[in-house]
Formats: structure tokens, C-alpha cells, sequence
């Protein structure tokens, strides 16, 4: 299995975040990667690589699953951020202000002039501190699901995007969750572009994969699945329950699973027997996994009991669905654990592919 890195990675490096009210330390920190990166150097799965692309082959993948106007915002908002006072070049921009959805509520259709507004308009949450090196970083990130899957669509059983800040709550035009750029939905797409007609994404993380699920809902070419923590109780609250099947086009080409709180192992393992199940009569030729460990027992902001000897036999399940499969690093908070769990799901995948 390859391993498609981003260096760029550690430029993104949040502070503080708002957690239920108050400011916290940042959870999704650059340590989470080094993790990974050390555990791979002791159980070596296959080369470990940073993605090397042509910039407009990046700008056309991101730009085949994010609006134009979320781009060039990102692309500048560390700049407009610290334009808007000098001071802001010592702390991370984080929005306080947000257009509710309500219908004739506000408008989202004018773009500010405010950097404060504009951010708002972007997010859905103040937990994602956008950093001097978040867009570098993003940008990184979407180069290694690229490259990933550029590999996977040249032959390879599988590769592996090991990217930071994760992108599975990124939709087309918004950031949210940590998340920035939708790694899984660049490498599902690039799916699609390299002449897979059908695509599937099976979301392990433990929160539901509202960014992936919002690109793909009116499409028939990209099935979606999410096995996560109930969203009535668990964050991002307001996607991710059973009913949501898809629209238009795409209905029934979504499948939420979600689980309650202080679910363990064998509940869990038999949502993801369902899960895959649904990919194997989707009639996908590919597979995208966002795989979070956030479903550990040890984690600090989820409720899964899942440990570090379930993974590998997670990793076999997913290897069952015998398709090519790209995997993109996504959550997972118990930052000393989140090595050993990764490594241990992508070699029970490797062992048995
Ligand atoms: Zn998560």
C-alpha cells in the first residue's frame, strides 16, 4: 500500500478551538500525523511518499468538488484576516457570526465585504481555527487524495492519503469540524474523472461525513455511507440520520447508519457488514474509505468503545469488498493511539486484499 504524505501538514496548527462554550486546546493537532508517519516506520505497509502533482492538475480536482467563490476565499483569508488588524497575525481566525439556514432568514447569495462575515458565511462551527498555513496544508492534503487515487485508478490495491487537517466535513462551499477541503470527495471524484462509473465511500469515522454526503446527495455515480455516532447526540447534529437517502438523482445512493452512544465492537461491526453490503449492491468499481479512529475507547470527544485489537479485522472486513480502495486520514483524538489503530486497520486490509 502506498503512503501519500503531506509535508505541509504541520503549517496548520490551530491554538485554541470553541468547545461547547468554552476555548480549548486544539484536539486535531500536527502530533497526530507524526503518530502515524512513526508506526508506519515500524510496520512498513509500503512506500511512504509526498504527493508530487502539476498545480493545475490540484486546482482542477479541488475545483471538481468545491465552489469557486469557498476557493478563492480560503486561498486568501489568512491575508484578509490580518488585513482586517495587524494584531490578528498572533491569533487564529475563527468566525462568530453565521447565516442560519432558515429560509429568507438572511442572504448567502452576497458575498461581504467583512472578513468576519465572509468567514461565517464559509463555516458552520468555531471549532476549526484557520491558520497562516491552513490553505498550504489543504492544499497538501488534496494533492495526496489525488495522487492516491490517481495510483489506485493506475492498478494499485490501495493507497493511503496521511493528510492533516482531515476533510470529511468540508462540503463544496464550506469548511467545519477541522475540516477544509474534502480529501474523500477529491478522491472519489478523481474516481469518477480516471473512468470508474461508479464509485462508493464508506465513512468509519466517528462523526457522520455530512460534507461528503452534501457533494454526492442528488448524484447516482458516488454512493455514500457513513456508520457514526447518532447525530441527535452527537456532533455534526444536524446531518446524518437513517432517512436521509439522497435526492433527485441520487436517491438511495446515500446510507446512514448511526449508532448510539457507548457502542462497542459488535454492534458496530455489524453496521459495517450492512454498510458494506450496500457498496457491494451499489455496483461500485471503487472504494473511498475516510478512515477515522475517533471510534476508539480512548477517545476524548467520542462515545465509541472500539479498541486497538479491533481494527485489523475492521481493516479485513473492508478488504472483503474486494475493490481498489483509497483510504484518507480523518479524525482521531487519543493523539498516542491513533498510530497503532490506523496501522493496525491498514494492515488487517493489507493481509487480507
Ligand atoms: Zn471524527
Amino acid at each position: 500500500m502506498k503512503t501519500f504524505h503531506n509535508p505541509q501538514h504541520a503549517g496548520h496548527a490551530g491554538q485554541q478551538e470553541m468547545f461547547r462554550g468554552r476555548m480549548v486546546p486544539c484536539h486535531e493537532v500536527p502530533a497526530r500525523l507524526g503518530f502515524v508517519l512513526d508506526e508506519l516506520r515500524r510496520r512498513p505497509l509500503g512506500t511512504v511518499e509526498a504527493a508530487a502533482l502539476p498545480e493545475a492538475a490540484l486546482d482542477a480536482a479541488i475545483h471538481r468538488v468545491h465552489d469557486a467563490r469557498y476557493l478563492a476565499f480560503l486561498a486568501s483569508a489568512w491575508d484578509d484576516w490580518v488585513a482586517m488588524d495587524p494584531a490578528n497575525a498572533q491569533r487564529d481566525a475563527l468566525p462568530s457570526v453565521w447565516p442560519i439556514g432558515n429560509r429568507h432568514a438572511f442572504r448567502t447569495d452576497v458575498l461581504p465585504a467583512n472578513f468576519a462575515a465572509r468567514l461565517g458565511l464559509f463555516s458552520f462551527d468555531s471549532g476549526s481555527p484557520l491558520t497562516a498555513g491552513t490553505w498550504a496544508a489543504a492544499r497538501g492534503g488534496a494533492a495526496c487524495a489525488l495522487a492516491a487515487a490517481q495510483a489506485v485508478a493506475a492498478g494499485e490495491r490501495s493507497a493511503f492519503a496521511l493528510t492533516r487537517p482531515p476533510g470529511h466535513h468540508a462540503g463544496a462551499d464550506f469548511l467545519g469540524g477541522y475540516c477544509f477541503l474534502n480529501s474523500a470527495a477529491i478522491a472519489a471524484q478523481a474516481l469518477r474523472d480516471a473512468g470508474h462509473g461508479q464509485v462508493a465511500v464508506l465513512d468509519v469515522d466517528y462523526h457522520h461525513g455530512n460534507g461528503t454526503q452534501a457533494i454526492f446527495y442528488e448524484r447516482a455515480d458516488v454512493f455514500t455511507v457513513s456508520i457514526h455516532g447518532d447525530p441527535s447526540t452527537e456532533y455534526p447534529f444536524f446531518l446524518g440520520h437513517a432517512d436521509e437517502r439522497g435526492a433527485g438523482a441520487g436517491e438511495g445512493h446515500n446510507l446512514n447508519l448511526p449508532l448510539p452512544r457507548g457502542t462497542g465492537v459488535l454492534a458496530w461491526r455489524a453496521a459495517l457488514d450492512q454498510g458494506l453490503q450496500a457498496v457491494r449492491d451499489s455496483g461500485a468499481t471503487a472504494l473511498v474509505v475516510p478512515l477515522g479512529l475517533d471510534t476508539f475507547e480512548g477517545d476524548p470527544i467520542s462515545g465509541f468503545t472500539l479498541k486497538s485489537g479491533d481494527y485489523a479485522a475492521i481493516g479485513a472486513a473492508l478488504a472483503s469488498a474486494g475493490l481498489p480502495t483509497v483510504f484518507t486520514f480523518e479524525g482521531g483524538y487519543a493523539v498516542d493511539a491513533v498510530g497503532v489503530n490506523a496501522v493496525n486497520l491498514l494492515e488487517g486490509f493489507q493481509r487480507a486484499a
